[in-house]
């Protein structure tokens, strides 16, 4: 791909979009940056491109620069249907996004993870299995660094462990990885697709330009994806199997076993392991194929599914007191992910849950409430259409803080519970991101602990 002397836009100056501007100013690109939000928000985060001489249109997009550019190139945030890039398009400007253009520039065997939910626990975990295994490896994406910062450091790696959501997808054309991971699919982002078969084929498309020699590791019981392998060219090894059948993994009570090629029948034991949930075995499964893929040992990734202990806002023990366990698990934005941590237990949850709406339904749960949920605290935007739909399945309060939300559910709570913030929405109506709200839920229940409420 030509940079040197090309116009080149950068759509959106997040951390992404800047790394994107450093990357082309520095191959000799005539770069526009251009975002919807004014200069005095990006203030501070344009500060890494100060000494980068580029043009900027911000506060809005100008529709003349997008159709005099020789490239567009999306950060991963900015969709790819709005309109300035749509008529673009229409005017044969070529459009990309960044992981498209990372890929371009690199030589490193790429490890790419994908789905709905469980992206960035498996990213960090086949990271650190192959770490463990002695490679040199990248660990990014969608997740931390982005991959065009490792390219414009000229990053010389092993492997790069990436982190790609579904719209990093939408603008891919030759990416390749060497091993590709769809975990799950699930309802979630319908506000950006039209219609769930649109999401399922974006998230297929990471598979797209893989050859026999790549592998691609995936879910065989999510009917959205295994109905997606008779278009797979890659060498497939699935995980949720049934045991009778071919090469993979599957998960029997507290071992998850695989058959491969080479190895023939290995089993991981995942008694006391610190990841909690039958979500997470999934995870590992895939994870440990990913790294068995490219060469890691299995003595290696057993050790490190021993030591491994995910992140933070996940199913994440926030404190207990009076033997009631409060949980963070801020990052569940969608209802899958609440399901899956819903599923996990077996006594008495105060279910915390609301924040800005994704358009989907949050009907799924129902089955999830008889005899597990003991009052159900509804706080932010969506607590109207939650309470519509699950109202009648447990009592309910609805309250319009942290604090009160924390306060409530204790209130509700004894001895042997668990109050759990899973709040199947987005946090932006209230908070920057979901681990500010999973801090300000952690800082409720210290200081509410503290004043003496336990
Ligand atoms: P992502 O990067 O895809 O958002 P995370 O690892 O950050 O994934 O986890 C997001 C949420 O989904 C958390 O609430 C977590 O407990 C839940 N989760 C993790 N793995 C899975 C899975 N395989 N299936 C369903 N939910 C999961």
């Amino acid at each position: 791909m030509e940079i040197k002397n090309k116009h080149i836009l950068v759509v959106g100056l997040g951390k992404t979009g800047n790394a994107l501007v450093r990357f082309l100013y520095q191959r000799g690109a005539r770069v526009t940056a251009t975002d919807q939000t004014n200069a005095e928000t990006l203030k501070d985060s344009m500060k890494a491109i100060s000494d980068c001489h580029i043009n900027l249109e911000l506060g809005g997009h100008r529709l003349e620069t997008f159709l005099s550019a020789d490239l567009i190139v999306l950060s991963p945030g900015v969709p790819h249907t709005i309109d300035p890039v749509k008529q673009a398009r229409a005017a044969g400007i070529p459009v990309t996004g960044e992981i498209e253009l990372a890929y371009r520039f690199i030589n490193t065997p790429i490890i790419a993870i994908t789905g709905t939910n469980g992206k960035s626990t498996t990213t960090l975990l086949v990271g650190q299995m192959l770490k463990d295994a002695g490679f040199d490896v990248f660990v990014g994406g969608n997740l931390g660094t982005p991959l065009i910062e490792y390219a414009e450091k000229g990053g010389a790696a092993d492997f790069a462990v990436v982190e790609i959501s579904s719209f990093q997808l939408d603008t891919i054309d030759t990416f390749r990885p060497r091993v590709a991971v769809l975990l799950n699919i699930t309802a979630d982002h319908l506000d950006r697709y039209a219609d769930f078969a649109g999401y399922v084929r974006s998230k297929g498309r990471i598979f797209e330009n893989q050859s026999p020699d790549e592998v691609a590791v995936l879910n065989y019981a999510d009917p959205a994806i295994s109905g997606l392998v008779p278009g797979i060219q890659s060498s497939v090894l699935p995980f949720n199997i049934d045991a009778k059948n071919g090469n993979g993994a599957w998960l029997m009570d507290e071992q998850i076993w695989f058959r491969l090629p080479d190895t023939g029948e290995v089993q991981l034991d995942c008694r006391n392991i610190p990841l909690l949930g039958a979500h997470n075995r999934e995870n590992i499964a895939a994870a440990a194929l990913a790294a068995f893929a490219v060469g890691a040992p299995f003595a290696g990734i057993q050790e490190t599914v021993r030591q491994f202990r995910g992140l933070s806002h996940r199913m994440t023990p926030v404190a207990t007191y009076n033997n009631i366990r409060f949980i963070d698990d801020s990052k569940a934005t969608n209802v899958d992910a609440v399901a899956r941590a819903l599923a996990s237990f077996s006594t008495p949850v105060i279910l915390i849950m609301g924040g800005r709406e994704k358009g989907g339904t949050y009907s799924a749960l129902k089955p999830l409430f008889p005899g597990r949920i003991k009052h159900l605290v509804l706080m932010g935007e969506a607590a109207a259409s939650i309470k519509a739909e699950l109202g009648a399945e447990a009592p309910f309060s609805h309250v319009s803080s942290m604090r009160d939300a924390v306060r409530t559910a204790w209130g509700q709570a004894s001895p042997g519970d668990t109050v759990l913030l899973s709040p199947a929405c987005a946090s932006f109506d209230m908070y920057e991101s979901y681990a500010h709200r999973g801090d300000d839920f952690a800082n409720c229940v210290r200081e509410t602990g503290a004043a003496g409420n336990g």
